[in-house]
């Protein structure tokens, strides 16, 4: 029998305090915006240097939110890169706009920053940028553009959790920014997001927007005297449960960040025979950037990705890869509004694969991937040249 250890992709840690003081909540309240959510909007408001912050339940109703309060409708445009999660685009289809999907850069697989000005129309209402694994995009160049134009800059911060730009924050240069707490992000209460708030003009609707559409935030601040609805809305808030999960982790969250980027760190180390030999692209770390060690990937030859992802899982290892392009996704092509070719975009979707990265992964886990990456480079010839 085989008894080689599997190397799982993700494993959601658990480090056991997570639930610690539910007993208390009964005192208090499990829907959303109690105690716990608090306390995770202070850490969230400390840390990110933001105006504001929201606790909602995942970062696709984040995304939500920022096109209610940027009042998206039908044939507006939103700027944004075809390379990401379908809730980035989403959100703003389900307000009717059309999204002008574009290139990515071809080494941090972030936005083209240099492709976005030529995009911009009348009709553009917000540029939305990914920090694609954690890494920052050229963001002066993407604020100086959003600034001249008075377009609205929203960052999908989802992967992006004390990375940080220039010693600031990812998630405090947009106007809105989100987060993930997603069991397959660093910093996770199963399902969770945040809305972060940094132009002040979105402070008071946001409240609004993330409870069904009413003041009761305004009347619970002794504000209003009565509660009522007031515009439009939907249930996005976090219950108390998942935020004092939440906050637990929070609490931990840069020795969970530090033990991600030595895993990461490793990953480049080990892997540097095979960049060296041409065999492998792997990322490098941006000028200004400091990265949160969420996600290693690799580039490899089109031809050979997917064999080399089957290799792995017989070797009992599980590698990844993502996106389909959002350009080419059956609804993406109904709700894009251009053709623009894609070249980096299709081109590096069917080249990456990403390596496994969570806390239990060990040293020995990623010798042993490197050295199966030099076993299968070595049986698929010297053709394989990137
Ligand atoms: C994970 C992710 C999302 C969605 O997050 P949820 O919390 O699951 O809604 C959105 N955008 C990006 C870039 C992501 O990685």
């Amino acid at each position: 029998m085989n008894k080689e250890k599997k190397i799982i992709f993700n494993v959601p840690k658990l480090f056991g305090n997570e639930l610690k003081n539910l007993n208390q909540l009964e005192q208090k309240q499990f829907s959303a915006n109690g105690y716990y959510t608090q306390k995770c909007r202070q850490w969230l408001i400390k840390n990110v240097k933001c105006k504001d912050a929201h606790l909602v339940h995942s970062c696709t109703a984040a995304l939500e939110m920022c096109a209610l309060l940027l009042k998206i409708k039908p044939g507006d445009e939103v700027i944004m890169p075809s390379f990401t999660f379908v809730s980035t685009a989403s959100a703003f289809a389900l307000r009717g706009a059309k999204i002008t999907f574009i290139d990515i850069d071809h080494k941090t697989l972030n936005i083209d920053a240099n492709l976005i000005e030529k995009n911009i129309t009348k009709k553009t209402k917000a540029i939305v940028i990914v920090h694609y694994a954690g890494v920052p995009c050229e963001i002066d160049k993407i604020q100086k553009i959003s600034k001249r134009y008075n377009i609205c800059l929203i960052e999908d911060a989802a992967q992006s959790i004390l990375s940080k730009y220039k010693n600031r924050a990812l998630g405090s240069f947009g106007d809105l920014a989100t987060f993930s707490f997603h069991e397959t992000k660093n910093i996770h209460c199963g399902e969770g997001g945040a809305l972060i708030i940094n132009n002040k003009k979105f402070l008071k609707n946001a409240y609004i927007i993330k409870d069904k559409g009413t003041n009761r935030d305004a009347f619970n601040k002794n504000l209003v005297k009565k509660y009522s609805w007031v515009g439009i809305g939907s249930s996005y808030g976090l219950s108390e449960i998942n935020a004092l999960f939440l906050y637990n982790q929070l609490t931990i969250a840069k020795q969970i960040t530090f033990k991600r980027i030595r895993i990461w760190k490793q990953y480049k180390k080990f892997f540097k025979i095979l960049e060296d030999e041409g065999k492998i692209l792997t990322q490098s770390i941006p000028l200004h950037s400091k990265l949160n060690g969420h996600s290693f990937f690799i580039i490899v030859k089109r031809s050979i990705r997917n064999k080399l992802i089957n290799y792995l899982k017989s070797k009992k290892v599980m590698a990844l890869f993502h996106y389909i392009p959002l350009h080419s996704s059956p609804f993406g092509k109904k709700v894009s509004k251009n053709k623009n070719k894609l070249k980096f975009t299709d081109l590096k979707s069917e080249s990456i694969i990403r390596m496994p990265l969570h806390l239990d992964i060990k040293t020995n886990d990623i010798i042993k991937i490197k050295n199966l990456l030099i076993k299968f480079f070595h049986k698929v010839n010297n053709n394989t040249n990137l």
